[in-house]
């Protein structure tokens, strides 16, 4: 066999891949990486799963973008186009660095003097580093001179975060993953933790084998549900009926803490009042539990020495994801299970930094730190900082500038690191806007689905080819340190934003990426007294850390809540139903989500020698009895069709599902599942609801 291959270095970094932010040692030779080992950081302490030890053979794959593109005189922009990578000079043509950056920034230019700053907006990604976050937002904000800047957290935890900001004032989480391990009960709803948070998940399963009760809700029968002392798996879009029939028992049966909402809670009686009419027997047949084990779990989980929450995207995707998360809050609220150590709300962050950007600033309500837009002394603070005057008008969300381009508001666009063309619900309305755009500057790693409709294309640098600090889904902020040089021309993304922003007359003058650092905490209270030295000797800090020295809270709100009385808030929820129900045209629901071996759009992993190889095909999985019903043999081709466009997929029959429902991750570019999606919106988060849409299925290929 291949003789053994011995690194010239390691480089100790983070996992690129989900928020769980597990510590890594990257072996390099001939700058290549040849392998990857776990690290004993506080989320993983050595253990990494199938994604951040075999997902980083796509830094060097050769469809890396190694200079920058210009898109062809005269070429056009077509929807529903799919570039094949490999034929990208049929549309681009080669430039110099100077060119592609001097183009960037006039076009933008252009359309800000002519149609005003609120006509461009940004995407930045939950995939690079806190100093690229807030170095983007900041050009969008004091370049672009509009909010018109977000980002994929829109997409997954917008209705976590708008429900925690109300209810207990912050939107990060209360307590650790490695919390469980404390907890005599857990609950996990609308999480996958196994595929999507694996090494959280062997956690969880830790805490079960040392006695902790899993109760597991989710309508799929996950590989989670094996360890769950009940699995409750309630119908699709029924979180409201069972989370507010819980809150019944344990406030009709007495079950609440007294003292805690006396002490740190506000508005228990209009919640009281209005579980009254949410009995278990009267919501069984509605969500499917049966009342007696609703009844049990409710007991259980009010009772319990320490209860812990964690939840996923099936809470927070739907038309009532803020509306489930309060229930989640209130839960907690009424029981006094937060504030101590096994207790608590956590909502299982995505993406590597998903938090991390948010706490940036990428968000059109939000400055860095959550200082609302809005509020004259924030802003005042931040016009002191940067110097230049700031709009006092919250800018639009991911799906607002989509829906803003098409109507031709929006002109202008720079996305670094993010692929709407995949992401977003219904992408095929997604795609027309990006291809209705006047000027579209794309930084990416490779030629995405959303660069193929770019007039600037700028090659970015990849995870483990840059430094800079992440923050994990426990609030850990932690150092990912460079091992590569980036390929060709390729330049750190840093780099290229401030390149752009001198261009467009911002007088930047960063030269590490630690003085970034150094400007976001002296603007951001919550990580005040995390220095850049402290995490190259420790690797990792979890914030709030307001004071240098201090040690970190892995635990909040111990004694009160950074809300403006200190208090949590109760905010009862009514019942909405999906927007789009099954019918007679479309009987079946699609829900959509991801695969353990690919991550999000699939743009690195599928790019990733081991993971592909393991899942290289479109998948759509089946209850094994419906896809009898429907005659099809496992493997077969099924196309699923929505109101918005249709897919053909291979069927998996998998006895997970439920009868009636198919499941489709959003990776596959082939057969990409939110060309089927619905865009509806919670009212208050804006988030869309990509967990639950109306299709129908046929057996056989387009
Ligand atoms: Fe990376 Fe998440 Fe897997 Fe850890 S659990 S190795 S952070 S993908």
């Amino acid at each position: 066999g291949p003789a053994l291959q011995v690194p010239d270095k390691t480089v100790d970094s983070v996992c690129p891949y989900c928020g769980v932010g597990c510590q890594l040692t990257y072996h390099v030779k001939d700058n290549t990486l040849i392998a990857v080992s776990g690290r004993d950081g506080p989320a993983n302490h050595g253990r990494l799963c199938v994604k951040g030890r075999y997902g980083f053979d796509y830094v060097r794959h050769p469809q890396r973008l190694t200079v920058p593109l210009v898109r062809r005189e005269g070429v056009p922009k077509r929807a529903d186009e799919t570039l094949d990578p490999a034929r990208w000079q049929e549309v681009f043509r080669e430039a110099t660095w100077d060119e592609a950056l001097d183009l960037a920034a006039a076009g933008w230019l252009r359309i800000r003097d002519r149609h005003g700053p609120r006509a461009l907006a940004g995407f930045g990604s939950a995939k690079g580093s806190n100093e690229e976050a807030y170095l983007f937002q900041k050009l969008v904000r004091t370049g672009f001179r509009s909010h018109n800047v977000d980002h994929c957290t829109r997409l997954c935890h917008a209705s976590s975060v708008a429900a925690l900001l109300e209810g207990i004032g912050s939107a990060a989480v209360s307590n650790p993953v490695m919390d469980v391990m404390q907890a005599e009960l857990v609950i996990v709803i609308g999480a996958n933790p196994s595929v999507n948070h694996p090494v959280a998940a062997t956690w969880i399963k830790n805490a079960v084998r040392e006695g902790t009760r899993l109760v597991l809700c989710d309508p799929r029968h996950s590989e989670l549900a094996r360890h769950a002392w009940r699995h409750l798996a309630f119908k699709p879009d029924t979180d409201v009926a069972l989370l507010n029939a819980l809150l019944h028992v344990i406030v009709t049966e007495g079950l609440v803490d007294e003292a805690f909402i006396a002490g740190r809670t506000e508005g228990f009686e209009a919640l009281r009042e209005h579980v009254q009419g949410y009995s278990p027997e009267a919501m069984a047949p509605l969500c499917g539990i049966e009342a007696g084990v609703i009844r049990e779990v409710g007991r259980a989980y009010a009772t319990s020495r320490a209860s812990m929450i964690l939840w996923g995207m099936g809470v927070s995707q739907h038309v009532h994801g803020t509306d489930n998360a309060r229930c989640l809050i209130a839960l907690a609220l009424a029981t006094g299970q937060i504030g101590r150590p096994g207790t608590g709300l956590h909502p299982l962050r995505g993406q590597n930094n998903v938090q991390g950007a948010s706490d940036a600033g990428l968000i059109p309500m939000m400055l860095p730190d959550y200082q609302r837009v809005t509020d004259p002394g924030a802003r005042a603070k931040f016009e002191r900082l940067w110097g230049v005057p700031l709009d006092d008008r919250p800018g639009l969300t991911v799906v607002e500038v989509m829906n803003a381009a098409l109507a031709g508001e929006i002109r202008g666009m720079y996305i670094m690191g993010e692929n709407p063309a995949m992401s977003d619900p219904d992408v095929n309305h997604a795609r027309q806007a990006l291809a209705a755009l006047d000027h579209l500057v794309v930084q990416d790693i490779f030629l995405t689905e959303t660069a193929a409709l770019a007039d600037v294309v700028l090659p970015a640098s990849a995870f483990p080819e840059k430094t800079g600090t992440f923050t994990n889904t426990d609030r850990t902020v932690q150092l990912g340190r460079q091992a590569l040089e980036p390929p060709g021309q390729a330049r750190q993304d840093l780099w290229i934003i401030q390149a752009l922003a001198q261009r467009l007359g911002l007088p930047w003058r960063y030269t590490d990426v630690s003085e970034v650092f150094d400007e976001m905490r002296h603007s951001m209270p919550s990580i005040a007294g995390i220095t850049w030295e402290r995490l190259q000797r420790e690797h990792a800090v979890a914030y709030p850390c307001t004071q240098e020295g201090a040690p970190g809270q892995p635990v909040v709100f111990t004694e009160r809540f950074p809300t403006p009385s200190g208090r949590g808030r109760f905010v009862p929820a009514d019942i909405v139903p999906a927007a789009e129900r099954p019918d007679a045209d479309y009987p079946w629901v699609l829900i959509t989500g991801r695969q353990l071996e690919h991550w999000h759009t699939g743009s690195m992993t599928r790019r990733s020698r081991v993971l592909d190889a393991i899942e290289p095909d479109p998948v759509a999985l089946i209850h094994p009895l419906d896809l009898e019903a429907l005659g099809a043999r496992p493997g077969e081709v099924i196309t699923l069709q929505s109101r918005r466009g249709e897919v053909s997929l291979y069927a998996r029959a998998d006895e997970s599902i439920p009868r009636g429902a198919v499941f489709v991750a959003f990776c596959y570019y082939e057969a990409a599942a939110n060309r089927l999606t619905n865009p509806a919106l919670d009212p208050v988060a804006k988030i869309p609801e990509l967990k639950y849409c109306a299709v129908r299925v046929r057996v056989g290929g387009t």
